[in-house]
């Protein structure tokens, strides 16, 4: 059989779909971000990151470099195993002292990744609960998705941030059953933010328990960066809060946090994290010392506010449609996947400026958009340069603008 054949077949029904997927060649810079050597056709050039998760340039940072250096001379690269065979090192230990205290719950899990996790927690949780109803909000992360699908437990499906639809579908299961209401704080497309209150009061109305992903507010909302819930008091009132390394702290690793019993059920029947090797305990005291520092630092999250106000008033003042919301996540829409690419790929070219096209499946069709995220570390100068690349191919492309 030729298994090649198969696999052309669906990858050139994916080309004609204009859904196939190019990556960009980048090399990151230690300390020139968000500068990056774009590679191609064996050239490497320099171009402006505007699409970063590196928030906050945590990535870069001299106390986490500092971190990982040092700690992979004192004890190596890898981990040398699962947890539970030799790969716990004091460093993961100090690493989740470290998250739990962040949320202010009782104990914390690390996972290889912030997918994992939610892949982990959730499957777990909905398989081993006897009876047990996962309530998703329709745009929750893939990671979500198929965590609650491997669970086989039922889910619903509530409308996206609606709380009274929420309401009406924890009424409509049976009151002994366990009820996990699964959400994100900041939705990474829309840059919207979930009303965590409500969503509690709803939850504690059915007795139901909350699972909240703040992978996109860790390190950056909160007066300690501890997420939105954070931010509005309500940490207490979220049974699990499930975050990543990877994003705003610029290492790489996920975790949950929640009550003792809560971490050690996972820990203990979680495939997920029982199964595979631990994080390397550099990346753990990496993460250790980006969690310190924005713990006590609010410095980079006012920069970062501050660069985000700054380019949304840019755009506007050029009349470039924007998604208005209350996160530091801008949705430029284009709402046309072609012409999408093609103004990515223009930026990239002729602008030496970054940015990911976000088409459908990822966004629902007609809502195509490129996705900016201002950090501390953009200047005025990378600020005008974008807006000024952009009113200029809104031009050369006929989009239409909002009038002011
Ligand atoms: C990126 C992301 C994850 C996964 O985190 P990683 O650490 O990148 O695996 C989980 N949830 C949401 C909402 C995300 O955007």
């Amino acid at each position: 059989m030729d298994f090649d054949r198969l696999f052309t077949a669906q990858l050139d029904a994916l080309r004609d779909e204009g859904n196939y997927r190019i990556f960009a060649e980048l090399e990151r810079k230690c300390g020139a971000f968000p500068r990056a050597g774009h590679h191609v056709d064996g050239a490497v050039r320099d171009v402006t990151v505007w699409c970063s998760n590196d928030y906050l340039g945590m990535g870069h940072h001299p106390a986490v470099i500092d971190a990982m250096m040092n700690t992979t001379r004192e004890c190596g690269t890898g981990a040398g195993g699962t947890r539970n065979i030799s790969g716990t090192n004091f460093h993961h230990l100090v690493l989740e002292r470290e998250l739990a205290d962040l949320h202010g719950k009782e104990s914390a899990l690390l996972f290889t990744s912030g997918y994992v996790s939610n892949w982990a927690a959730l499957s777990t949780l909905g398989a081993r609960l006897p009876g047990a109803v996962i309530l998703s909000d329709s745009l929750n992360h893939a990671s979500m998705i198929e965590g609650i699908r491997h669970a086989k437990c039922d889910k619903v499906i509530w409308n996206h941030n609606d709380v009274e639809d929420l309401d009406r579908k924890l009424a409509a299961i049976g009151p002994d059953r366990p009820k996990i209401v699964a959400f994100e704080s900041v939705y990474s497309m829309d840059g919207d933010i979930a009303p965590i209150k409500e969503i509690c009061d709803v939850a504690d109305k059915h007795g139901a328990m909350t699972y909240l992903d703040e992978v996109h507010a860790v390190g950056m909302y909160g007066p300690r960066g501890g997420g939105v819930a954070e931010r509005e008091g309500l940490m207490d009132r979220v049974t699990l809060i499930e975050g990543t390394l990877g994003k705003a702290f610029g290492c790489f690793g996920g975790y949950i946090t929640g009550s003792h019993a809560l971490c050690d059920f996972i820990r203990s029947f979680a495939s997920g994290f029982i199964f595979t090797t631990a994080l390397p305990p550099a990346v753990a005291a990496a993460a250790t010392a980006s969690i310190q520092h924005l713990k006590q630092s609010r410095v980079e999250r006012d920069a970062q506010k501050d660069r985000v106000a700054t380019v949304r008033a840019a755009l506007d003042a050029r009349g470039i449609p924007h998604m208005p919301n209350p996160s530091h996540i801008i949705p430029v829409m284009i709402g046309d996947p072609v012409k999408c690419r093609m103004i990515s790929d223009m930026l990239m070219e002729d602008w030496g400026i970054y940015v990911q096209p976000i088409n459908y499946p990822t966004v629902p069709k007609g809502t195509e958009r490129l996705r900016f995220t201002p950090s501390p570390l953009h200047s005025q100068a990378d600020i005008d340069h974008l807006v000024n690349a952009l009113d200029n191919l809104w031009s050369q492309c006929a989009l239409s603008r909002m009038v002011a």
